[in-house]
């Protein structure tokens, strides 16, 4: 059923089924850094889903916000590598940014996306085209920000598409940032293996809300 905004108890229960996701995705992580870096982004994401599991299981939160900031802090303590410091920045700048809102809707996405990618790419220094997770994550923002008066279900439907969509564009990008860019045009024809985690995260997050 379509939902107009959900609960912290709802986002909570949303990220569990995004760590899911994640930890049963770890082969096709593991392959695409495999193929461009080396070979650890699969085995570094399921651990930092793992974390955010076991830090989210029945617990209870005063806003969405809290969730998010939950979420970073588990990424960011767990990981390592580059895509823990990205990823904790990105859930973390992007808790920041719905504040205390009592539930997370059309606008608490728009305005989570949007700091959380500029978290990343200040953090990063990644430009976009550089073969990076900010080629899902840009474009995923920009989405967000053109459907922030729509419900959750019918935003992060949006916002979803626009992360596969990047994630498949950055299969014709040559690396400039990241491991991968010692490849250069040999990067050329595979995607960016942070761009399909950003591509799994936000596509559970839309299965969660439109279930
Ligand atoms: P590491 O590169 O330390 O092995 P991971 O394998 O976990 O870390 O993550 C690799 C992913 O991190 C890349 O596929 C890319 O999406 C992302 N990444 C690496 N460096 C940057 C950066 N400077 N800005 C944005 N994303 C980056
Ligand atoms: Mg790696």
């Amino acid at each position: 059923m379509a939902k107009e905004s959900l609960s912290s108890t709802e986002v909570r229960d949303m990220m569990i089924e995004v760590a899911r996701k994640i930890i049963e995705s770890e082969p096709i992580l593991t392959d695409a850094d495999r193929a461009l870096g080396d070979g650890d982004h699969g085995v570094g994401m399921e651990r930092g889903m793992k974390a955010v599991k076991e830090k989210l299981d029945g617990a209870e939160f005063d806003d969405p916000g809290q969730v998010f900031l939950a979420v970073g802090m588990a990424m960011m303590s767990s990981m390592g590598g580059a895509s823990g410091a990205l990823f904790g920045t990105f859930f973390r700048a992007g808790g920041k940014a719905t504040g205390d809102a009592a539930t997370f809707g059309g606008e608490e996405c728009a305005a989570f996306f949007k700091a959380g990618s500029e978290g990343v790419m200040s953090r990063g220094g990644a430009q976009p085209g550089a073969k990076t997770m900010v080629d899902a994550l840009l474009p995923a923002s920009q989405a967000a920000q053109s459907v922030a008066d729509q419900s959750i279900s019918d935003g992060l439907t949006a916002v979803a598409e626009a992360a596969e969509a990047g994630m498949e564009a950055s299969k014709d990008m040559v690396a400039t940032m990241g491991r991968a860019k010692t490849l250069g045009e040999k990067s050329v024809g595979l995607p960016d293996a942070g761009a399909i985690s950003v591509a799994l995260i936000i596509g559970a997050m839309r299965d969660f809300v439109t279930a």
